[in-house]
């Protein structure tokens, strides 16, 4: 049986993964919040959700693909990080981080499995996350220039982070229905964001493509055919109301990127500076 770890940050005792509502730092969910159990039960969740919590706390508790549940639980139970292999680990979809009526909404890919599976917020606790937010504080909207834990006291002002897919999925690498599953939680963002909104970075192109998608699904009009993806591209997505919301790509913020220097740290201020 799990005895449970201590969070590196304020010393609670935590089964992994972490029973919603049991006092992670910034956990949205209760044990009550509504569990969505398979894609259909995601779309009836996602629409009916009333407000950015409300979302959060339902997708943090998401059990609709089973492989992504399988592969996030058993790496917080078995599979953790040698360095971290004393910490509670999250083990659950992460749910949105930031500013609650945003400006900008920032589009990842997905959780890492020792990053955001571990600590239970978005780009929280990997290289990735130090990039992104670095970037952010840089450009004014982050309080912190990193993202350690939750906990830390990070802060973001004006911009919101989510990911096209919620859950960490093995090899970075979520199926096509997987990404389809996801989608209603964040066309639920975008339109929740709506009424705030100015711009949307994707970062890679999984992102973006699931953010034309997602927008699509609200009606909102994408030119055709479809923007492509490419670091710096640019499109508008045009909403139900006529406003027009600017999209942006950026080359994804993973190691791979960053350390052959594919991603600069220049480059994406530059792209952060127009959004
Ligand atoms: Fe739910 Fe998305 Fe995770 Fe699938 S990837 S279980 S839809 S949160």
């Amino acid at each position: 049986m799990n005895q449970g770890e201590p969070h590196p940050m304020t010393g609670q005792y935590f089964d992994s993964p972490v029973p919603p509502g049991a006092g992670w730092p910034g956990d949205p969910a209760t044990a009550a919040t509504r569990r969505a159990g398979d894609p259909e039960q995601v779309a009836a969740l996602a629409a009916s959700a009333g407000d950015v919590p409300e979302l959060d706390a339902r997708v943090s508790v998401c059990r609709a693909c089973p492989r992504l549940v399988d592969w996030r639980e058993s790496v917080a139970r078995e599979g953790r990080r040698a360095s971290f292999a004393h910490e509670p680990y999250w083990g659950r979809p992460g749910p949105g981080f930031g500013d609650p009526a945003p400006s900008v909404l920032v589009v990842g890919l997905a959780p890492a499995a020792n990053g955001t599976n571990r600590t239970g917020r978005m780009f929280t606790g990997d290289r990735s996350g130090d990039w992104i937010y670095s970037a952010l504080h840089r450009a004014g909207y982050a309080e912190q220039p990193g993202s350690r834990h939750s906990g830390d006291g990070q802060r973001l002002r004006g911009a919101r982070i989510v990911a096209a897919v919620r859950c960490a999925p093995p090899g970075n690498a979520p199926t096509g229905a997987e990404r389809a599953a996801c989608r209603p939680w964040l066309a639920r963002d975008l339109g929740l964001a709506e009424p705030t909104l100015r711009s949307v970075l994707a970062l890679g192109s999984i992102a973006w493509d699931a953010t034309i998608a997602a927008a699509r699904a609200l009606g909102w009009q994408v030119p055709r055919p479809k923007p492509r993806f490419g670091h710096g591209a640019q499109t508008g997505l045009t909403t139900g109301d006529g406003r027009r919301i600017e999209l942006f790509a950026s080359y994804h913020v993973s190691q791979q990127n960053t350390f052959t220097g594919r991603l600069t740290e220049p480059m994406l201020d530059a792209v952060i500076a127009r959004l």
